[in-house]
């Protein structure tokens, strides 16, 4: 697992196609896994024993679709570049992340914000 900020920019318009269809297929391809474990819960009596592995089956597919590079989670972008944000471990469009960032710097200069170990003003959860 990645322990640092980091951010992925592709400048080349092919290749940015290449990379928003990639994040297409995978999308697609949850959507209709999310769709047959929601399908096959519906057929399920409520005492059912694979209720709860379907269900628990269905979070760890969208947290991981969330925490993903194919999409931002804050505004669903699928074609943006991304930042890896070290402190949640997901990735955001750079824009989105930007704009949290300068939100926690912001706070921290108004003396509004939580202290580091040292006591010292954070970016908290954007670094
Ligand atoms: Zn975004």
């Amino acid at each position: 697992m990645m322990n640092k900020k980091r951010t992925i920019s592709i400048k080349d318009p092919r290749l940015q196609r290449i990379r928003n269809s990639l994040r297409y297929i995978i999308s697609e391809a949850t959507i209709k896994e999310t769709g047959e474990l929601v399908r096959e819960k519906s057929k399920t009596n409520i005492d059912d024993p694979r209720r709860p592995i379907l269900a628990n089956k269905r979070d760890k597919l969208d947290t991981a679709w969330k925490k993903s590079i194919c999409v931002c989670p804050t505004c669903g972008s699928r074609t943006n570049d991304m930042t890896f944000n070290p402190a949640n471990e997901s990735w955001f469009c750079v824009k989105c992340y930007q704009e949290r960032h300068d939100f926690y710097i912001e706070k921290a200069r108004q003396g509004e914000i939580w202290k580091d170990g040292g006591g010292r003003p954070s970016t908290g959860w954007f670094p």
